[in-house]
């Protein structure tokens, strides 16, 4: 079915989280004009979609997930949810949404005594779920092109990877007038992400420290250069992204009673879209109970933990100094959207629901990656650091032994492979605090030598190589 593009048109606005100020979306705003606030994207009209119960929602939802109408097809199947202020003309898509929802491997679910499923994101176009947000903050982006006539625009972001290998993409695809340059911390992205901006064309500049110090950097040019910033700062990502929230709703048939989802929080974009698009489809009637919704942080990069770990009444926001994490792209020590968070988990909290942040450590991440792709899965060391999380809580008895476990993958496992070579490898710098369980080392075995191979006929290379494997994997004759 073709479907057509919704009429609804809502009125959005910026509304800083700071002083409570709003801001009309004709422009491209990244932080408070007046208090420096970070914004959320608002429709002022949302109340209006209660004029619809959720079962119609549902329906729509539904009945959406089968058109062929590719601005439709993706994350904007949640159109009126998300960004209804973008037209049918203006919207990209490049295969993003709709990731597989797998469950945990049976024998890993045994072993472990809970129910799991990995939410694979990394099976979007990029390999991350950043494309989600990449695909609304374009899609916004073009839509000012056209109204502004604008015949030069550089979008340019400060990444821990996976938010340069989205923004590349996209701005490679849409093309003219975008142009599109990175910031990347020195030799903290795998050769993998590093591969993806400078594939798509874009410019790649790098600078010595972490991502903290890009992000600095970045925002700084945001402020005094004509440059659109991609980074989360961006509330258009952050809607972008919320179609993961409904993408896990609609899988589960709208119910999320006894479901509790964990999400890697790094700058703490992704687990504000999480959570802003379950308290939508809460306050719509489309999911009558709200998930209980867990971040999950590393011990090396951890002060949205440290917060939420803080009783309520002594509680203080403070960034740390990050130390090396496998879960590189969550490794930051100061989240630009912890104002987001905080604002969030109270109108979470009195919808019913729960929020709770888990810490792991390096080790268990690891440990935790390996077991799930040596049971099948193509977990990232994001989405092992959910495993790990998932593990913590039920060892903390956060978890019931009925719930299931929504584990947020974040991104492909072969981004960051060169973890799963150290862990093999036994050569992880001392920083890490990560002693691999030899008993799962796992190398190449070679058959034959190059040398070896050359003293034989062909029809004698294949017999003797045949034989030796035969000989290791212990083949019985028949
Ligand atoms: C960006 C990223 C994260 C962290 O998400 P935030 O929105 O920064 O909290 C986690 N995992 C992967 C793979 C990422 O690319
Ligand atoms: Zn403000």
């Amino acid at each position: 079915m073709t479907e057509q593009f919704p009429s609804y048109r809502g009125q959005m606005e910026y509304v800083c989280l700071g002083c409570g100020a709003r801001y009309p979306i004709d422009e491209l705003l990244y932080t408070c004009p007046s208090c420096g606030g970070v914004f959320l994207l608002e429709d002022t009209t949302f109340e209006t979609l209660k004029d619809h119960d959720g079962g119609y929602w549902r329906t729509l939802f539904d009945e959406r997930a089968s058109t062929r109408n590719t601005a439709l097809r993706g994350i904007f199947r949640f159109y009126e949810l998300m960004a209804p202020v973008l037209e049918q003309e203006d919207i990209l898509y490049l295969g993003e949404g709709n990731t597989p929802i797998v469950d945990g491997a049976p024998e890993l679910q045994k072993f472990l005594g809970v129910s799991f499923a990995f939410k694979n994101d990394g099976q979007n176009p990029s390999a991350s779920f950043k494309d989600r947000g990449m695909a609304c903050a374009y899609s916004y982006l073009r839509a000012l092109v056209r109204k502004h006539g604008w015949d030069e625009v550089l979008t340019i972001c400060a990444s821990t990877g996976d938010t340069s290998a989205a923004a590349a993409l996209y701005g490679a695809y849409v093309g003219h007038p975008i142009k599109t340059a990175v910031l990347l911390p020195e030799g903290k992205v795998t050769p993998q992400q590093l591969s993806q901006p400078l594939g798509s064309g874009a410019t790649v500049l790098e600078i010595p420290g972490v991502f903290d110090d890009c992000m600095k950097v970045v925002e700084l040019l945001a402020e005094r250069y004509r440059v659109a910033l991609l980074n989360s700062k961006n509330s258009w990502r952050i809607l972008g992204q919320e179609s993961y929230a409904y993408e896990v709703a609609q899988w589960f048939n709208w119910d999320l009673s006894g479901k509790a989802l964990f999400v890697p929080v790094g700058n703490a974009g992704n687990i504000t879209a999480v959570m802003s698009g379950l308290i939508k489809l809460h306050r719509l009637g489309i999911i009558s109970e709200l998930p209980r919704l867990f971040g999950v942080q590393s011990e090396h990069a951890d002060p949205v933990w440290r917060y939420y770990s803080t009783p309520a009444s002594m509680r203080k926001y403070e960034p740390v100094q990050v130390r090396p994490s496998v879960a590189q792209a969550a490794m930051i020590g100061n989240p630009v959207s912890f104002p987001r968070v905080r604002t969030l988990v109270d109108v979470y909290e009195s919808a019913g629901g729960t929020f709770g942040v888990v810490q792991v450590t390096e080790q268990e991440i690891m440990d935790a990656t390996i077991a799930a792709n040596r049971h099948g899965h193509i977990a990232c060391t994001q989405g092992g650091e959910c495993l790990a999380g998932l593990i913590r809580a039920r060892e903390l008895g956060l978890i019931a032994s009925d719930e299931k476990a929504v584990l947020d993958s974040t991104a492909h496992a072969l981004k960051f492979i060169g973890f799963q070579n150290m862990y093999f490898t036994n050569t992880f710098p001392q920083e890490y605090e990560i002693t691999p369980d030899a008993a799962l080392a796992n190398t190449p075995v070679s058959v034959m030598s190059a040398a070896e191979k050359a003293q034989l006929s062909a029809e004698e290379f294949t017999g003797r190589a045949a034989k030796a494997v035969a000989d290791r994997l212990k083949l019985a004759g028949k």
